[in-house]
């Protein structure tokens, strides 16, 4: 719950971040654009500027050749005739002098063709009807005039006219010099003019009818004179009639959109318009637009790429941690429901967890409780060392085992089974204990019972022949270590076949018991006695000397003398028995000496009336 909502935090923080970029994207690509558009402004006015400069020049050119043919004619005129020949050779020097004029000419006050740059091939015309003809006819300081474009009488071709006029000596009208200058020609200045192909450059004449055109504007219909403006140059030009700049947009005559600055002459009656396409102005900032997108984009898709990768790893984990999670309940539900103990120790004793089976062998309410009382406790002080033992070998990598009793809180004792192995963490170090423990208390009083009973005598509960050997050896053993005193009887019931024979095998046996019961009575608790024969009985005492031990020997005889066995029918049985005795005398002394002499002395009492004691005679 908690991963899926930082997973929406980022998500979230992801969106907001890829819009920020997307938005500063296209404020810069907005900015950029500006840039560029301010930057098409200025090249184009630059351009305006240039070609006004660079068109009146020439123009003043043109005049100058117009002035200086005028002052030829009028000389020539003032001197009453004029020579044909001379001023058409004059024409022609000035138009080598300025080859953009097409053709310079010149006609008397009637109009008619006189003479011309290009003399040779002129026919009989007259321009009397031509605009520049009349304006120089009637206005006579109009001086230069420039008319719009004609079409040429002789030549065909769409000329530009420029004239002055000729004064006779009195100052009447004379003539006119007309210089041309072809619109193709214009035309072709526009095409040398380092421009893109659908930029434009167009001149226009002081009605704003069209002159010329560079070759990447196309206009419909017929183009010389034609007045058309787009909306924006309209418009703008409306407000700013001698210079201005206005994006012409699809309204453009010819459908491109394009930067415009335009320029009215200063001197002349003279539009010029240049105009730079979107196209050309626009193409660093599309190719920046194409850099940004695919910037933007990439950043998007590796952001996308990025959240999807840690949605990814997180689900992973996540799945992980479940699995995890769930493999951890299901150990606890084993571990919870186990019969055995199952406990973890850490590395400096501590009780770090127990399942319910084990705190049922503490017999503590819950873990907290064996936390405080601390394991060791309940451990039998005799198996303590062992236990601590175990511990550090499992810290030092071992697995390991140990039977040892211990004692419940309330006081049950137990013999438990521990099984005990190291857990280590991811480095392989051992971190703690993990212990396995079974209760085995029955299966060793079972054991212990066996044992008691491979060691007793079934019928009179005494040792048995091996096991008082085993039980005298050790005894004799110690005393001789400690060089203290150590006596053995052989005890043997009188006439017992006789018992037998007259009262069944079955009162013999009580014989044997009651026998039994009377030494234990009169016995010592550390005094070992033993079943040796079928009614031999051999008994040794710790601790005494002979003269001791022949007053213990006697008082035991006495004491079975007067014993009784009672009976079903009849009286009671009474019995006696013959005791010899030996004593540990010299280190040279073992069991079967002892044993021997013992066995020696008894039958010396038999021999000597039975009912008696003998001690051993070395
Ligand atoms: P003595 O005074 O010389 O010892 O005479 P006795 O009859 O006691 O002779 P002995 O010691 O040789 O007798 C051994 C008898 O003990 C033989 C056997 O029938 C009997 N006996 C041995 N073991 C048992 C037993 O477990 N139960 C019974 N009822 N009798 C046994
Ligand atoms: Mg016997
Ligand atoms: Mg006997």
């Amino acid at each position: 719950m908690r991963k899926t909502g930082f997973v929406k935090v980022l998500l979230a923080g992801l969106v907001l971040l890829n819009v920020a970029v997307f938005l500063f994207a296209a404020l810069d690509l907005y900015q950029s654009k500006l840039v560029y558009e301010k930057q098409a402004a200025i090249n184009t006015q630059n351009l305006a500027q240039l070609l006004e400069k660079s068109i009146s020049g020439l123009v003043d050119k043109i005049d100058l050749i117009l002035l200086v043919s005028v002052d030829e004619t009028q000389r020539q005129m003032a001197t009453g005739r004029i020579d044909a020949k001379k001023l058409n050779g004059f024409l022609q020097l000035q138009n080598q002098r300025v080859p953009d004029i097409f053709t310079l000419r010149i006609t008397n006050e009637k109009g008619d063709l006189r003479n011309g740059s290009d003399f040779s091939e002129l026919l009989a015309v007259n321009y009397a009807d031509r605009d520049f003809y009349l304006q120089q006819r009637d206005n006579p300081n109009i001086g230069l005039f420039v008319a719009k474009p004609v079409l040429g009488k002789t030549t065909h071709k769409w000329l530009l006219p420029f004239s002055r006029r000729i004064n006779k000596a009195d100052g009447s009208f004379g003539g006119v010099v007309i210089g041309t200058i072809c619109l193709e020609h214009i035309n072709e200045l526009f095409s040398a003019v380092d421009i893109g192909p659908r930029d434009s450059l167009s001149l226009r004449d002081g009605d704003m009818g069209f002159i010329a055109t560079s070759a990447g504007v196309q206009l419909e219909g017929e183009p010389v004179g034609n007045k058309m403006l787009s909306a924006p140059f309209a418009a703008v030009l409306k407000d700013n009639p001698k210079q201005g700049t206005y994006i012409s947009g699809i309204t453009s005559i010819d459908h491109i959109s394009r930067t415009h600055s335009y320029r009215k002459f200063a001197k002349y009656p003279f539009y010029i318009n240049s105009g730079v396409a979107e196209e050309t102005y626009l193409a660093g900032w599309r190719k920046q637009v194409w850099e940004t997108v695919a910037l933007t984009f990439a950043f998007m898709l590796s952001s996308a790429i990025f959240l999807y990768l840690l949605v990814r790893l997180m689900r992973r984990q996540h799945a992980n941690e479940n699995a995890l999670y769930q493999q951890k309940e299901y150990l606890q539900a084993i571990i919870e429901s186990e019969p055995e103990c199952v406990k973890v120790i850490a590395a400096d004793g501590s009780l770090v967890d127990m399942n319910p089976s084990g705190l049922a062998m503490l017999e503590v309410d819950d873990l907290k409780e064996a936390q405080q009382l601390r394991l060791l406790a309940f451990v039998d002080p005799a198996y303590r060392q062992a236990f601590i033992d175990l511990f550090a070998s499992v810290f030092a990598g071992n697995s390991g085992t140990l039977e040892f009793p211990i004692k419940g809180k309330k006081g049950t004792v137990r013999w438990l089974d521990t099984h005990a192995t190291p857990l280590r963490d991811k480095q392989g170090k051992v971190v703690n204990l993990l212990g396995v423990t079974r209760d085995i208390t029955e299966r060793r009083l079972l054991q212990q019972e066996l044992e008691r009973q491979a060691h007793i005598d079934y019928l009179t509960g005494v040792n048995n022949r091996g096991y008082f050997i085993q039980l005298a050896e050790s005894e004799l053993a110690r005393a001789k270590r400690y060089s203290s005193n150590l006596s053995i009887f052989m005890i043997d019931i009188d006439f017992f076949k006789q018992v037998n024979d007259l009262h069944g095998h079955k009162v013999g046996d009580e014989v044997l018991k009651k026998l039994t019961e009377v030494c234990r009575v009169a016995l010592r608790e550390v005094d070992i006695m033993g079943r040796v024969g079928g009614e031999e009985f051999a008994i040794l005492l710790p601790e005494t000397n002979k003269a001791d031990a022949t007053e213990v020997a006697e008082r035991l005889r006495a004491a079975i003398a007067e014993a009784q066995v009672p009976m079903e029918n009849g009286l009671p049985i009474e019995f006696t028995v013959s005791i010899g005795v030996s004593s540990l005398e010299t280190k040279d002394d073992n069991l079967d000496v002892l044993l021997n002499h013992a066995d020696k002395a008894l039958y010396q009492a038999k021999d000597t009336g039975r009912n008696k004691v003998c001690v051993e005679i070395r």
